[in-house]
């Protein structure tokens, strides 16, 4: 029997299950689960290129020099300078102009951005976290609920799922509907998310108190903060364990199934 559903912020729970009570996980998805680290460099790549063809066609277009012309040719970052830059919280337009572009083309670079981050040809680069099937069969297997709440859209968190055989692990997942929700990673909208998430599985008879909120950003540690859970910051994903470490989680791990050892324990403590 498939125990999951998907909801979205706006909407109400479609498929409610109601099951024995049980103590409830909240963890993300991007970071934890899933490795997106190649398609946000291939996606920055491209948008570099994309944006470079767009002012050589206005210069053939025009037989002029466009009023705003790149400094130069682009000279993109390597994956693991760009992937250091995004773990230190860079801003994009900083991480655009040590690849050589002008800062006046800030606008078009995040449009090419935003245009092609979720293209399914670049969401194919999504890999699983290396820990991260064993850290959930082990969850699972203890009887927690996992519940992920991500700003990803539910149905692409549903496509990975399935592609991966991950699907029979997740109890539930709360996702929003706005597809550049991920990229932008607004902790209010976490906030909101978790709020109600906990809400729901709480008022399905699911145990919240004492649960842990999993994540690899400050948005997933704020929000589980704000919401008074325990909070797991991951290092596997878009931000580094110094950047995650000074906002000062409950524990900080390199990856999923360290924090799913502690959350078992933890859960079997409060049990006893
Ligand atoms: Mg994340």
């Amino acid at each position: 029997m498939t125990v999951r559903n998907f909801s979205l912020t706006a909407l109400p729970v479609t498929h409610s299950v109601w099951g024995a009570s049980r103590q409830v996980v909240f963890c993300d998805f991007d970071g934890p689960i899933v490795d997106v680290s190649e398609r946000y460099y291939q996606t920055y790549l491209k948008g570099l290129l994309a944006v470079e063809q767009l002012y050589e066609e206005q210069i053939i277009k025009h037989y002029q020099e466009p009023k705003i012309s790149p400094k130069a040719r682009a000279e993109a970052l390597s994956k693991a300078e760009f992937w250091e830059l995004k773990q230190n919280r860079t801003a994009d337009i900083e991480i655009m102009l040590r690849s050589g572009l002008a800062s006046e083309l800030h606008q078009p670079f995040m449009q090419q951005i935003e245009r092609m981050v979720n293209h399914p040809s670049l969401l194919r680069l999504d890999r699983v976290q290396p820990s991260a099937q064993a850290a959930l069969h082990y969850m699972k297997g203890n009887g927690l609920r996992l519940v992920l709440v991500t700003l990803r859209h539910p149905r692409q968190v549903e496509d990975f799922l399935q592609t991966h055989q991950l699907a029979h692990l997740i109890d539930q997942v709360y996702g929003v509907a706005d597809l550049n929700a991920a990229q932008a990673n607004r902790v209010e909208q976490k906030c909101a998310l978790l709020a109600t998430a906990i809400a729901q599985q709480t008022a399905q008879g699911h145990r919240v108190t004492g649960s842990w909120m999993i994540g690899d950003t400050e948005a997933d540690v704020l929000a589980g903060q704000a919401m008074n859970l325990s909070t797991a910051a991951l290092s596997c994903g878009i931000r580094s364990a110094a950047y995650l470490k000074a906002l000062q989680p409950s524990k900080l791990y390199g990856g999923l199934l360290s924090a799913a050892g502690k959350v078992v324990a933890s859960a079997m403590l409060q049990a006893a």
